[in-house]
């Protein structure tokens, strides 16, 4: 046999039994479903963030940022709101309000203006305005770097404070629980919850400290491009070998 033939058979074996094994693991994970936690077996999650790792080597926050102020400020406005709007209003507003002073002696009216297109811009501009005052007047105009501090922020809860100390400080404080994360927890199994600081507590668990940072964002992915929330393109997904999702499209 030619070696490249070669080469070429040998290939197809070892995916084939790659396949076999991640069809196995899925197996093993249905049959345990009546139980507590069902798709938490190790394996079962390490064949997940190995597969995740392939499909999404480079997964970050698509939120665009130049420092953690700005994450900040961004991850706020992208409550009920897409990345994408988000980055459009956000190209403006850092050159109108450059740092948490400019944003803390905004005036209301007009930030409620300027980040009108985000949704829910009432709120919004009292949590940045309260934030930024906070960050100025207590931590001395720089985003904290604890949970516990940051969450004394106005306007910021677990989410964003994960967003802001994984992403822009690496600091591994807990796992981001999003709409996406929420959703494809429960379709692999990974949490029975639906309360977000329960999953994330359950998440937590389940997925390798050092992993934390790298898999909210590799989820979220996962969600935004394959894994819908109506119609999930399940006959792209590189994850349906481990999925027994009700939701399934294949
Ligand atoms: S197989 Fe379908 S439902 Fe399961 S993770 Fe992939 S896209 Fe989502």
């Amino acid at each position: 046999m030619a070696p490249k033939t070669k080469k070429k058979t040998a290939a197809k074996k070892q995916s084939a039994s790659a396949k076999r094994k991640a069809q196995k693991l899925a197996r093993k994970a249905k049959a345990d479903k009546t139980g507590r936690g069902a798709g938490t077996d190790p394996k079962r999650v390490a064949a997940i963030l190995a597969k995740l790792d392939d499909a999404y080597p480079d997964a970050n926050c698509e939120l665009r940022h130049e420092n953690p102020f700005q994450l900040l400020i961004s991850t706020i406005l992208s409550a009920q709101c897409t990345d994408v709007r988000v980055n459009q209003v956000a190209e403006t507003l850092y050159k109108k309000y450059p740092d948490a002073k400019a944003f803390a002696y905004a005036t209301p009216s007009e930030l409620e203006m300027e980040i009108r297109p985000t949704g829910f811009f009432r709120n919004k501009t009292k949590s940045v305005m309260g934030a930024s005052k906070a960050i100025l007047e207590r931590f001395g105009g720089e985003v904290p770097r604890t949970m516990e501090e940051i969450l004394t922020l106005p306007g910021v809860a677990r989410k964003t404070g994960n967003v802001v100390l994984g992403t822009a400080y690496g600091i591994t404080s807990g796992i981001v629980v999003d709409t996406h994360v929420l959703r494809l927890s429960e379709r692999l199994d990974l949490t029975r919850n639906d309360d977000p600081k329960k999953v994330e507590q359950d998440l937590m668990q389940v997925i390798p400290r050092e992993k934390w940072i790298q898999f909210s964002h590799q989820l979220i992915w996962h969600g935004r491009r394959v894994c819908h929330a109506r119609k999930p393109k399940c006959t792209e997904c590189n994850l349906e070998s481990l999925c027994y999702s009700k939701d399934k499209t294949v």
